[in-house]
C-alpha cells in the first residue's frame, strides 16, 4: 500500500495517557482541577509572562483578549489580511470592525510600514499574527501602539516557542493568544491560552471566561460573561505536551531544515525565511510557487494528493471572504493576493523522517 502523508498529526508520546487516566481515576474531569492550575503556571513560566489563562480554544482566547481590552461597537482593530479567519471573527464578535493590512513579501506577516495609514480616530488596537511560526516585526508595531495609545494583541496561535529579538513571541504585546488545536505545535485536542503581564487584563479575562461570576459572591454576575473554560482533562494533556515542548518545537525545525535541504536550490519555489532577529518555529512549512496562478497551484496540490501527499492552500486573504469583502479594494493587497494564490503548506509534523521529506520534496519538484 502506498504511504499516506497527512499534513499534520498530534504526537502524544509523553505522559498524556498517564495524566488523563489520573483525571478519570480521580473524577476531576471538568473545569476545575490541579492540572489546570499546573498547566497555566507552567505555560506562564515557559512564555516568560506573569499570567497564562487557559480557555476552550484559540478563537475564544482572541475573543476574551479583545473584550478585556474593551473592544466594542464600531471599534477598529488593525490586522494582517493574511491570517486565519478566527482573527477578524473575534473582533466581529465584539461588534468591532477588522481593518486589513497587506503582507510583507518575505515573512508573509503584516507589512508594518502600511499600518499607520490605516489608523483612524476609531482605531483601538492592532493584532499582530505570527503566521506559520515566524514572528511579526514587533518593534515598529509597539512604537505605533504607544504613539497612538493602542493595544497590541499577538495572535501567536501558530508560533508557540518562536522568538523575536531573543524574547518569546507572545510576551511582547500587551496580551497574546495561543491555540492548542490538534495541528498546532502542542495540543490539548481543542484548547487555547491567553498570556499577559497586566494584572487587570488577567482578572477581566478570568471573570469573562467563567460566566462573569463574582469571586466573592456566588451566583452574582456583575457582567455578561461566557463559558470559555478548559477542562482538567485537556489541561492534563497540555501538561504532558508542555513537558516536551522543546522537543516538539525542535521536530518542526528539523523537518523545515530537511525541506530546505531538498528544495532550496529550486528557483521555482520560495521557502519561508528566518529573519536574523527571529526564531522561526516552522509550524507549517509553506512554499510559494513563483510565477504560478491559483489554478496551477491547485493543480499541483491535486497531483500531490494523487501521490498520497496532503497539502493545503495558504489562507485566503480576509478581504476576499464574503463576510469581509464589503468595501474592500482588492488591489489594496497585492502582496497578500499573490502569496495566497501561489502558496501551499506541506506536511510539517514531527513524525516525518528525512526520507519522508525527501519523497515529498521530490514529488513536489516533479509535479510543478
Ligand atoms: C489556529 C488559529 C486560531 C484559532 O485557534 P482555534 O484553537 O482553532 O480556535 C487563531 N488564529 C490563528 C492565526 C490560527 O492559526
Amino acid at each position: 500500500m502506498k504511504k499516506y502523508y497527512p499534513i499534520a498529526t498530534p504526537i502524544l508520546n509523553g505522559n498524556e495517557k498517564k495524566y488523563v487516566m489520573d483525571c478519570l481515576d480521580s473524577t476531576w474531569i471538568s473545569s476545575n482541577g490541579s492540572y489546570l492550575d499546573r498547566f497555566e503556571q507552567q505555560y506562564a513560566l515557559f512564555n516568560n509572562t506573569k499570567h497564562a489563562i487557559a480557555c476552550s480554544n484559540g478563537t475564544t482566547a482572541l475573543h476574551l483578549a479583545l473584550l478585556a481590552h474593551g473592544v466594542g461597537k464600531d471599534d477598529e482593530v488593525i490586522m494582517p489580511t493574511l491570517t486565519f479567519v478566527a482573527t477578524p471573527n473575534a473582533v466581529t464578535y465584539c461588534g468591532g470592525i477588522p481593518v486589513f493590512v497587506d503582507s510583507e513579501p518575505e515573512t508573509w506577516n503584516i507589512d508594518t510600514s502600511a499600518i499607520e495609514n490605516k489608523i483612524t480616530a476609531r482605531t483601538k488596537g492592532i493584532i499582530a499574527v505570527h503566521l506559520y511560526g515566524h514572528p511579526a516585526n514587533m518593534d515598529p508595531i509597539m512604537e505605533l501602539a504607544s504613539k497612538y495609545g493602542l493595544f497590541v494583541i499577538e495572535d501567536a496561535a501558530e508560533a508557540i516557542g518562536a522568538q523575536y529579538k531573543g524574547r518569546m513571541a507572545g510576551s511582547i504585546g500587551h496580551t497574546a493568544t495561543f491555540s492548542l488545536f490538534g495541528n498546532k505545535i502542542i495540543t490539548t485536542g481543542e484548547g487555547g491560552l491567553i498570556t499577559t503581564n497586566d494584572d487587570n487584563i488577567a482578572d477581566t479575562i478570568r471573570l469573562l471566561r467563567g460566566q462573569g461570576i463574582d469571586k466573592h459572591k456566588k451566583y452574582w454576575h456583575p457582567v455578561i460573561g461566557y463559558n470559555y473554560r478548559m477542562t482538567n482533562v485537556q489541561a492534563a494533556i497540555g501538561c504532558a505536551q508542555l513537558e516536551k515542548v522543546d522537543w516538539h518545537i525542535q521536530q518542526r525545525i528539523r523537518v523545515a531544515m530537511d525541506y530546505y535541504h531538498f528544495l532550496q536550490d529550486d528557483d521555482r519555489l520560495t521557502l519561508p525565511v528566518q529573519k536574523v532577529w527571529s526564531k522561526n518555529v516552522y509550524w507549517m512549512l509553506g512554499v510559494v510557487l513563483n510565477q504560478s496562478t491559483e489554478q496551477q497551484r491547485d493543480a499541483v496540490m491535486k497531483r500531490l494528493k494523487d501521490n498520497g501527499i496532503e497539502t493545503r492552500p495558504f489562507f485566503y486573504p480576509m478581504h476576499i471572504l464574503p463576510p469581509y469583502s464589503d468595501k474592500q479594494i482588492y488591489t489594496d493587497f497585492p502582496v497578500a493576493n499573490r502569496i495566497a494564490a501561489q502558496g501551499l503548506n506541506l506536511p510539517s509534523h514531527g513524525e516525518l523522517s528525512r526520507e519522508d521529506v525527501q519523497f515529498i520534496s521530490e514529488t513536489l519538484r516533479n509535479n510543478l
